[in-house]
């Protein structure tokens, strides 16, 4: 138990909620990144999971159907027409008409919305809960589309359970928009946040003034939490023993005992309600392996977000190609993107890889080896360069992410990794250069956490150097952005949205 509140005697009483239909809906919330050719892999697992068990189960992909709704779209045959002669006025001009589109119907509501980026309104501060709290209750470019289209849709099937996945922290203002909207609209069933940014915040969610609105916050996985919710509503049973749920128990804000599932526990994904209009070459997700068998490098976030040992395991490789087959057939999609977070070098034995049909991994470089990048606590020695040439020779594309800044690492070791780089263009197919943000949930040295107090709901910490060796943080956007415009005159196809909606496809 947590703490003490009052809070509207509706929402003390379980047995208020309703439980007359057995549905679930799933929505993935709208302003996210739209340069994904396919579905987020989260929701079809769970309507997998769920449809395996009898009920039925509705997905919203709303990142995708608001911009579909306002006809922005880059189509297949638009990147592959830009891509032909990789020149950067082709792709431009397919890719910033799109974002020219986004950003003028942002403007009438006071923001911005870059399709790599999602959307975001001026002045609100996402790592604010009072500013979001505030901001939701503003008209935005989502207004129309959930009161006209979606929210009549959802009371039309009057599910017992919402379940609303928060991946990134530009979908967090018109989720607590779209939760008012519901409630206004008298909808009165359990609604339950979860998701990667629910996973990071949910001891800062927990406020009274979210629990106004919703009724759970799911961290971890949501397959067995979901279905125990769903479960006990109908059997009119309390919720104490649903894992991995904070909810509120007759007025008290409480957290439940946290477990995660087995590898066996996953059902396939099911992609039927996923919107066919993705941008760029279309492809499925697919997962084997959850979370970091790893688990080494300190600047990482990712193994908070499985659990208490960041990794689950992997599914075993017949399953997953039974569901690949399955998925093929059902979708006539025979392109798929696994997000596996590490592949160990044994699985991946590139010739066998390339003959199975692999065509592009993503490589975590960060830096080329150096005594700076050993802070990174990497503990990975393999040569870069010999990686990269095996590779090409087995006909697998690379996309190599840099990453710039941490602390102890400078400018010698990032311009090194750039050089190193352009002179080995020719085994680089696409790649990234971050500045380093000190994730929370990790631990550096050589920083002094600054954080604002009010602003709760961050998944990164805002810093300062305490070391002369750290670079300050505005000094590391500045290397990355200056080392990313040298990038962008020689290689401008690797950072290029449009290229990389093809290249992994494409030959
Ligand atoms: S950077 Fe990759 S390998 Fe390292 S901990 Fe994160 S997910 Fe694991």
């Amino acid at each position: 138990m947590l703490q003490m509140m009052g809070l509207k005697e509706n929402q003390k009483l379980i047995k208020a909620y309703k439980i007359n239909m057995s549905d679930i809906v799933l929505i993935q919330p709208p302003g996210w990144t739209l340069h994904p050719g396919g579905p987020h892999i989260a929701l079809p697992l769970l309507k997998g999971f769920f449809q395996n068990k009898g009920i039925s189960t509705k997905v919203y992909d709303l990142n995708v159907d608001v911009t579909n709704h306002y006809q922005v779209f880059i189509s297949e045959d638009d990147v592959i027409a830009a891509c032909k002669t990789l020149d950067p006025k082709e792709m431009n001009k397919v890719y910033f008409g799109a974002e020219d589109r986004l950003q003028k119907i942002a403007a009438q509501y006071d923001g911005t919305w870059f399709p790599h980026e999602g959307y975001r309104r001026n002045h609100c501060n996402l790592m604010s809960p009072q500013d979001i709290f505030d901001f939701s209750q503003l008209d935005s470019p989502f207004t129309n589309y959930f009161k006209n289209t979606l929210i009549p849709d959802i009371l039309k099937q009057d599910p017992c359970l919402i379940g609303i996945s928060i991946t990134v922290p530009t979908q967090m203002l018109q989720v607590f928009e779209l939760v008012r909207l519901l409630r206004k609209a008298g909808y009165s069933g359990f609604i339950a946040l979860g998701g990667n940014i629910v996973t990071r915040l949910y001891k800062d969610l927990a406020l009274p003034s979210v629990f106004d609105l919703v009724d759970g916050l799911v961290h971890l996985q949501g397959e067995r939490t979901l279905f125990d919710i769903y479960s006990n509503l109908k059997n009119n049973k309390d919720l104490s023993l649903v894992p991995n749920l904070t909810w509120c128990n007759e007025g008290v804000i409480t957290r439940n005992l946290s477990m995660t599932l087995k590898p066996s526990e996953f059902s396939a994904p099911d992609f039927s309600d996923s919107p066919q209009m993705y941008w760029g070459t279309p492809y499925l997700t697919m997962v084997a392996g959850r979370g970091c068998y790893y688990v080494k490098c300190s600047f990482c976030s990712i193994p908070f977000g499985y659990g208490e040992k960041g990794y689950i395991g992997a599914s075993p490789a017949e399953k997953v190609v039974g569901w690949m087959q399955d998925c093929s057939k059902a979708y006539n999609i025979s392109r798929f993107k696994f997000i596996d977070e590490a592949l160990h070098p044994k699985i991946m034995d590139h010739k066998k890889s390339a003959k199975a049909g692999l065509k592009k991994v993503y490589l975590g470089l960060e830096l080329i080896p150096s005594d700076g990048r050993d802070l990174l606590t990497k503990l990975d020695h393999a040569d870069p360069l010999r990686l990269l040439s095996e590779l090409k020779e087995a006909g697998i594309k690379t996309h190599v992410f840099c990453m710039f800044g941490f602390p102890g690492t400078g400018v010698k070791d990032a311009f090194r990794t750039v050089e190193f780089a352009l002179k080995h263009h020719d085994l680089i197919d696409t790649l990234d250069i971050f500045p380093f943000y000190y994730a929370r949930h990790t631990s550096v040295e050589g920083v002094i956490i600054k954080d604002d107090p009010k602003h709760t709901w961050n998944v990164e910490h805002v810093y300062e150097p305490n070391s002369p060796s750290t670079l300050h943080p505005s000094k590391v956007s500045i290397l990355a952005e200056q080392l990313g415009n040298l990038v962008w005159k020689e290689q401008p196809q690797w950072f290029h949205p449009v290229y990389r909606m093809y290249s992994p496809w494409h030959n």
